[in-house]
């Protein structure tokens, strides 16, 4: 009955809120540092904005092209309007990608580890995924044995920057010395979703490319920066001529009209966006110092999250969580992943892992 790529899938797993996991532990509470959720929140003028959303609105479908939004949207990152798509969250996007451009047996390809739903989404077309390991000195994406990895069968090329799970960069010159090499009928998409995290470079984006290369497709998310998650809406900068084949894949009203508001909102709130920023390069900053001092291996970070090395760290992720916190433990094997809290809860964390430390070393 099945079809075979979906057959062949593991079974799904539920992932559970923090409420329910903290019930069945028998927890007052826990909190999330595995999901790279936004500690500050969302601006209020999001609130503000839902709360003037007209009630009767509700049993019209939505705007299908998001237009207040994509106007404010195209204005500020200076792309092409009609070149924007619209989907609930960046994960549909990636579905949506994997929909239109893979056919049973085509290759996607990327580096390993990176953001897990590429590949998933890939199985599900019916395509195989290979993967390029990154440097594992650096956790950097290794461009070189991403190109060793094409093949006649490649037709998508998931490039994560900052990468998710390393949290690592690669400058704009990498990229497009990468995409002067890569065949123009190979599709390289470039996730953006920690894009407004980075700090290294006062224009990180890989934006300034598209108009040089008519196979880049380039993604970003309201669930980061803007504390949206709860609200599904991401983008993608689509070339020109993909975005009608696209469009067509994208199912009309996937984003309602109380998203496309809260996300317009939170857009136009840069004072709050700045905030947001500075609460997370501190926060950064001081993590990256915690590790340097307690000489815990890490990989330079610039997004909201990091990724460590510890002996045990199953061992440490069920500590972490007896006391409250859920990180992510098997992501990475020998690796901890997770996302900076608030000023507090960083603290209460840095506390337990050398506690955990002293006990296990
Ligand atoms: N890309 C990356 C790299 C991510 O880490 C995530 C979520 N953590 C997503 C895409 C999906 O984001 P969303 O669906 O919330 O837009």
């Amino acid at each position: 009955m099945l079809r075979k790529s979906i057959a062949g899938l593991p079974d799904y797993v539920s992932d559970s809120t923090p409420e329910r996991i903290a019930k069945a532990a028998g927890l007052a509470k826990l909190t999330r540092l595995s999901f790279n959720e936004n500690p500050v929140g969302t601006s209020p003028k999001v609130q503000e904005a839902i709360a003037n959303w007209t009630f009767s609105q509700a049993r019209s479908y939505p705007d299908p092209d998001a237009m207040p939004l994509r106007t404010a949207v195209a204005g500020r990152l200076q792309v092409p309007a009609d070149q924007l798509l619209f989907s609930s969250g960046l994960d549909e996007m990636i579905a949506l990608i994997c929909r239109t451009f893979l056919d049973v047996g085509d290759e996607s390809l990327q580096p390993w580890p990176t953001y897990p739903e590429y590949q998933l989404q890939a199985a599900i077309a019916g395509a195989v995924t290979v993967n390029a390991p990154v440097d594992d000195a650096t956790g950097r994406i290794d461009l070189q044995a991403l190109l060793t990895g094409i093949t006649a069968k490649t037709k998508v090329i998931w490039l994560c920057n900052p990468n998710n799970p390393t949290g690592t960069y690669l400058q704009v010159s990498e990229i497009a010395e990468f995409m002067a090499q890569v065949p123009a009928e190979i599709l390289v998409v470039v996730d953006e979703a920690y894009i407004d995290f980075v700090d290294q470079v006062p224009n990180p984006s890989v934006l300034s490319l598209i108009t040089k290369f008519a196979n880049l497709l380039v993604m970003r998310t309201f669930s980061k920066l803007y504390g949206l998650a709860n609200f599904r809406v991401g983008f993608s900068i689509v070339p020109k001529t993909l975005i009608p084949k696209m469009q067509n894949v994208r199912l009309p009203y996937n984003i309602s009209g109380l998203s496309q508001t809260a996300a317009l909102a939170a857009w136009k709130d840069v004072a709050f966006t700045q905030k947001v920023k500075r609460q997370l390069f501190a926060a950064r900053q001081q993590w990256t110092a915690f590790f340097d001092h307690h000489h815990i291996r890490h990989y330079a970070t610039q997004t909201n999250f990091m990724l460590y090395q510890v002996a045990q760290p199953q061992a440490l992720g069920a500590f972490l969580k007896q006391h409250g916190y859920l990180v992510r433990d098997s992501m990475v094997p020998g690796w901890i992943r997770q996302s900076f809290g608030t000023p507090e809860q960083d603290a209460e964390v840095q506390g337990l892992l050398l506690d955990f430390l002293k006990t296990t070393s």
